[in-house]
């Protein structure tokens, strides 16, 4: 599968090329897929294996933003997060909420009664009222000393995972005309005022191969990476941006816990949420102002110390590193003017999301946004485009259905996760880590990212890489051979430097 959207990608002229498959870029490949525009996706890694493999899962209207006056994204984001629970059906649930004000410091419960009630009404009514409980089904999970009760209130979670719902805009689309390649580097890319196209030169990663690629317009959509893109191809726009490190510790989920726990923090205005997700909860995220991508990509060990310091303050059961099951972190790509300085704290710069298109060249640049707002942020970039370049194939009459997946078993999980084979010739798994980490929860669902606390689960994923090697024995012993190195120093060795 992966071969024919690569030769499509060298064989077509496509009227719009994107680089970066992260949501941004999926849900915008879906968008333009579906209105007729010959389009090609470049992702220099695997799907979503960026920011977009790392969010909290939570579909909502950015109750947060409301703290800095924000009302406009408050106002987009709920929009997007009613449009997601209404046609997104499957993907996006709605799902009770509880904010719990904290006893020393941070905003009054009056305030915070008062701030909910005004977020219902930016959300136009359409959530379930906001009120105040005193006991609910996960007062038991709370440490009784820092909390009395909590304001219950509506937003959504996403179903599955975050890096499968960037998946769902990419497998309905196959070539001709459509293609999508993970993997793939951008060696060489110039405009030519001659053809008006755009050149391109990509080499597959894991093949070493080469093709030739061309395009009338050119959307960067690479998140954090966007500006090291547009320095590149030597472009300066009005905005930059700033960026925030997020890690999530993925603790043992109690039988007592159904709905996502929104701690007030009492500094910062900052929040901790504890959010329920198959047999984990996400405790987190941290909000980490950053200089340098590389600063941001893996957790360090005094991430972990805070995160057990606060669920330890704000939780009953004591935790510390042996209870981590899994271990997420992700930059988020905040908007901002070029010449900001870098003197807030990331939590209250704005979430908007910005599209800017180059004045003398077929380029534009996506800024910031969240997956509950990557809809909409597709359909801007996509009125965008129509005026530079229309659609050259007819619009699809239906929505594309993604395929329904074929099921395996993994011990240790009770639901069934997609099969290897399946992943690999159909949703472009091309790696033993893609499939553990990104088509499947099982990297962190289950300890040590999958093998198990013991290596109990070694043989299982042998299996699972004989599989996605197509029988080849060897292949998949040298991947799970290397697998199980990477996890020994970004798992067992980071948290044995946490203790
Ligand atoms: C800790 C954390 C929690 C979050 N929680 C939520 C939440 O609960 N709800 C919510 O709505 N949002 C949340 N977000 C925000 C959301 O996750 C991000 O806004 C979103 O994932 C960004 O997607 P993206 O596609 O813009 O970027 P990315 O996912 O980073 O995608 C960019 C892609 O571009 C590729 N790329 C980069 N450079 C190149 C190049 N030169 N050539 C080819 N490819 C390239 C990368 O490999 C990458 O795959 C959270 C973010 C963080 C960090």
């Amino acid at each position: 599968m992966r071969t024919a959207h690569w030769q499509t990608a060298g064989e077509e002229i496509f009227d719009v090329l994107i680089i970066g498959g992260g949501i941004t870029g999926a849900s915008l490949y879906g968008e333009l897929c579906r209105h007729g525009w010959r389009t090609l996706l470049l992702d220099k890694g695997d799907f979503a294996s960026g920011t977009s493999q790392s969010s909290g899962m939570m579909v909502w209207g950015g109750l947060l933003y409301l703290r800095e006056g924000d009302v406009l994204t408050v106002l987009r984001l709920s929009r997007s997060r009613d449009r997601m629970i209404e046609e997104l059906d499957g993907w996006a649930a709605p799902a009770s909420f509880h904010y719990i004000p904290t006893l020393k410091g941070g905003p009054s419960s009056l305030l915070i009664g008062a701030g909910l009630g005004l977020y219902w009404l930016l959300g136009t009514g359409r959530r379930r009222l906001p009120g105040y409980r005193r006991d609910f089904a996960e007062t038991a999970l709370l440490s009784q000393n820092v909390h009395r009760g909590a304001f219950c209130y509506e937003e959504a979670l996403l179903t599955s995972s975050d890096a499968r719902f960037v998946l769902h805009w990419l497998t309905p689309h196959q070539p001709p005309g459509r293609a999508a390649v993970n993997y793939c580097e951008v060696e060489s890319c110039e405009y030519a005022r001659s053809d008006g196209l755009w050149h391109l030169e990509l080499r597959d990663r894991l093949r070493g191969v080469t093709t030739g690629a061309r395009a009338r317009l050119i959307v960067n959509c690479a998140g954090v990476w966007a500006d090291d893109l547009n320095r590149q191809q030597g472009i300066e726009t009005p905005y930059r941006h700033a960026l925030s490190k997020g890690v999530y510790l993925g603790l043992e989920r109690s039988g007592e816990h159904h709905s996502p726990l929104i701690f007030d923090m009492g500094d910062h205005d900052d929040v901790m949420t504890y959010v329920p997700w198959g047999p984990v909860a996400l405790w987190g995220p941290t909000e980490t102002a950053i200089e340098d991508i590389g600063e941001g990509l893996a957790p360090q060990s005094a991430d972990i110390r805070f995160l057990l310091e606060t669920a330890n303050r704000h939780l009953r059961r004591k935790v510390g590193p042996e209870d981590i099951v899994s271990l997420r972190c992700g930059i988020r790509a905040l908007a901002v003017d070029r010449d900001y300085v870098a003197t807030r704290y990331p939590l209250e710069l704005s979430r908007r999301s910005i599209v800017h298109p180059e004045r003398d060249l077929p380029w534009i640049t996506a800024y910031g946004g969240k997956l509950t707002g990557s809809r909409e942020l597709a359909g801007k970039i996509g009125r965008m485009i129509r005026h530079r370049v229309p659609p050259s194939l007819p619009a699809l009459v239906n929505d594309a259905e993604s395929p329904a997946v074929a099921s395996y078993a993994f011990p240790g999980l009770d639901q069934p996760v997609a099969a290897p084979r399946w992943c690999r010739e159909r949703e472009f798994c091309a790696t033993l880590e893609d499939y553990l980490r990104r088509r499947t929860t099982i990297a962190q669902w289950l300890p040590r990212e999958g093998l198990g606390r013991t290596g109990e689960n070694r043989e299982a994923i042998l299996a699972a890489a004989r599989e996605l090697y197509d029988g080849d024995a060897a292949a998949a012993g040298e991947a799970v051979a290397r697998y199980e190195e990477t996890v020994t120093v970004r798992f067992d060795k980071l948290l044995g430097e946490a203790v």
